[in-house]
């Protein structure tokens, strides 16, 4: 198994207006010290609205902390009203974007097949794709959560060129039924899954390349439950909607990392 540094990303989704940005970074880092206390052991950042990235990027500016989108369009440019390329979102100076979130294949009709255009759109670009996956309640119910998350992946990765393989990436396993419901997998609930999906990777990438890529849970991780899901040895760290969105609760989970 390869060493792998522990990830936490915020997932904003569609909250926070620009005047909320500054005062939010300064409580946080100031409750959690300056880089030298933390980076060594982790990283992390938030999936920002379109609206926020230079607020957040210039109020993050030094800090070691990441921002990265929270979608992003698989074409260089063109007539799609309302969406943004890879080559927008680098040109912004972004780390990466979260793609594939449940949210947006339920509202937006995302498909494995688009994804996996985004995943290697990104990855072309120097981008980090956060891909994530996970199966819905009635998928779990019929224990159908391996073949799910097995197909999201290997469609997907029918759309990522040879080149766009080599770059970095996160997997981030997210159950749908826990998902800002307040309902988390059990640790070892997440374990197994996490290690199915590092097992699927390596028949894709080699085991020596699987053993160093993040998979991240997500799905209602917060200040309470963080340190024990995170004790699993392939949970490498999360994807945290709601318990992003306030300073010493977000704080609390990276400590939790620590
Ligand atoms: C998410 O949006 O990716 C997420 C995991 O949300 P929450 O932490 O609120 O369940």
């Amino acid at each position: 198994m390869g060493s792998r540094k522990k990830l936490l990303l915020g997932n904003w989704k569609m909250h926070k207006l620009r005047k909320d940005v500054p005062a939010f970074m300064e409580s946080l880092l100031a409750n959690i010290g300056d880089k030298n206390s933390w980076s060594q052991k982790l990283n992390f950042g938030f999936g920002v609205p379109a609206t926020l990235f230079d607020v957040a990027l210039s109020t993050t500016k030094n800090t070691g902390v990441k921002i990265l989108a929270q979608n992003c369009h698989f074409e260089e440019q063109g007539a799609f009203t309302g969406e943004l390329s890879c080559a927008m979102l680098q040109e912004c100076g972004l780390h990466g974007s979260i793609i594939g979130h449940s949210e947006r294949r339920q509202y937006y009709a995302e498909t494995n097949t688009y994804v996996g255009k985004k995943w290697n759109s990104l990855a072309l670009k120097g981008l980090l794709p956060v891909i994530c996956v996970g199966e819905s309640k009635i998928e779990r119910e019929q224990n159908k959560t391996f073949d799910v998350v097995r197909q999201q992946i290997d469609d997907a990765l029918l759309q990522v060129s040879e080149d766009a393989r080599k770059c970095e990436f996160v997997i981030a396993y997210e159950p749908v039924w826990a998902i800002g419901t307040g309902l988390t997998a059990t640790p070892e609930m997440a374990q197994d899954v996490h290690k199915f999906i590092r097992n699927e990777l390596s028949k894709h990438f080699g085991a020596t390349r699987s053993g160093t890529i993040s998979i991240l849970y997500g799905g209602s991780m917060n200040a309470a439950n963080a340190k024990e899901l995170l004790a699993m040895p392939d949970i490498d760290g999360g994807l945290i909607g709601g318990a992003s969105l306030k300073p010493d609760e977000f704080a609390k989970i990276i400590k939790a990392a620590l």
